[in-house]
């Protein structure tokens, strides 16, 4: 394999820097105070300070992909009497109704389509009328289509309700500058591979701590068990409690090193809008349209119809792109024929120059 692969246009795993994989050359010792002390710890508290200033955050870190800790908060911060009321405008807040049926977890759904934001005066109403909710839960960026929720309004209806507010930043966190006290999070979740730069094999949660407290002995799962992880690595300074992914973990230490040399969320929300400004100016000049209006957008992930054209297969533009170097995401949406370019990781505006590039000579069906 050569060392330069192609360059991932998607929404994690993603691109990562060569210093991030190489950071994953030393096997770590899962009791020892170089590893637990020294990354585990130190990436904790990184984590609570990348998301806010104030003091009564702390973070846990779990094995598995984002979806994992999703679970894990679900069905470690939702009690037998309480109910959630589950924002969904796309697959991964699907994903949440589905995981709150399988553990018999009370819900409400209010689902806006996936091609719409969702509505704070309807959630309003919705918190009106059922009283029984205790819970909201969100996601931020909808990787689905690219679009960008408004988690500061809902944020103001949890806070006037008074409800513990769950948000899955996962695609959003470290990509787009938030801040969990001002808004009210309860817990946050995202994960290593994703705004972060890191590989897969952890997610991650930052929470209030005083609301992850209660949770103690709620869990309906051993492994996903949001407390229980959480005590471990307080009692036992950084301690995993079951197999710790260590090489991940060295790469992630890595990752964060890296963000900070790029000066911080900010830069690289700056970079990531340059280089979805970049995709979707040239793509229109392509011809391509996006799903979504330009004022609902991200700059994570962006969604293009696809061409309406008898001879159009997303596979052979795939394949075209691949052999370029370029790998890019199908489409997600039930109702509209899309396919997906993200543009976080190792990627910039000079890489999305030559994206175009080999777009326009992949369009087949214009010849
Ligand atoms: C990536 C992602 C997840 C988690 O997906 P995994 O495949 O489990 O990593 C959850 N929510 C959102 C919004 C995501 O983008």
């Amino acid at each position: 394999m050569s060392s330069r692969n192609y360059l991932l246009l998607t929404p994690g795993p993603l691109t990562t820097s060569r210093t991030v994989k190489e950071a994953m050359l030393f096997d770590s010792c899962t009791w020892d105070e170089d590893y637990n002390l020294d990354t585990v710890q130190a990436i904790r508290q990184q984590l609570v300070s990348l998301a806010t200033q104030a003091e009564d955050y702390t973070s846990v870190l779990l094995q598995g992909s984002g979806s994992y800790a999703v679970e894990a908060v679900l069905g470690s911060a939702i009690g037998e009497t309480d109910k959630v009321l589950i924002v969904s405008n796309g697959a991964y807040g699907a994903r949440m109704i589905e995981m709150a049926s399988l553990m018999g977890i009370a819900h409400r759904a209010y689902d806006c389509g996936e091609i719409n934001r969702p509505d704070a005066s309807e959630i309003d109403r919705i918190l009106d009328e059922d009283r029984s909710i205790t819970h909201i839960a969100m996601v931020h960026c909808e990787t689905t289509t690219g679009m960008l929720n408004p988690i500061a309004e809902v944020a103001e209806l949890a806070q006037r309700y008074g409800k513990i507010y769950i948000v899955d930043a996962m695609s959003s966190f470290g990509g787009i500058p938030l801040d969990v006290a001002a808004l009210k999070i309860d817990f946050l979740i995202s994960s290593a591979n994703k705004c972060l730069q890191g590989v897969p094999g952890f997610a991650f949660v930052i929470a209030r701590q005083h609301e992850l407290e209660k949770c103690k002995g709620r869990s309906r799962s051993l492994s996903l068990d949001l407390y229980a992880q959480w005590r471990c690595m307080e009692d036992h300074q950084g301690k995993w409690r079951f197999t710790s992914p260590t090489h991940t973990v060295l790469a992630f230490a890595q990752a964060l090193r890296e963000l900070a040399e790029e000066g911080g969320v900010e830069a690289r929300y700056a970079r990531y809008r340059s280089n979805q400004r970049a995709l979707v100016t040239g793509m229109r000049m392509l011809g391509f349209e996006t799903l979504l209006d330009d004022t609902l957008h991200s700059p994570i992930i962006t969604a293009f119809y696809s061409p309406q054209d008898p001879t159009w297969r997303f596979a052979d533009f795939y394949q075209r792109l691949k052999a370029q170097g370029f790998v890019i995401y199908p489409g997600k949406v039930s109702k509209s024929d899309c396919f997906r370019i993200g543009n976080i990781g190792e990627v910039y505006p000079s890489d999305i120059t030559g994206l175009l590039a080999a777009v326009e000579s992949a369009m087949y069906w214009k010849k």
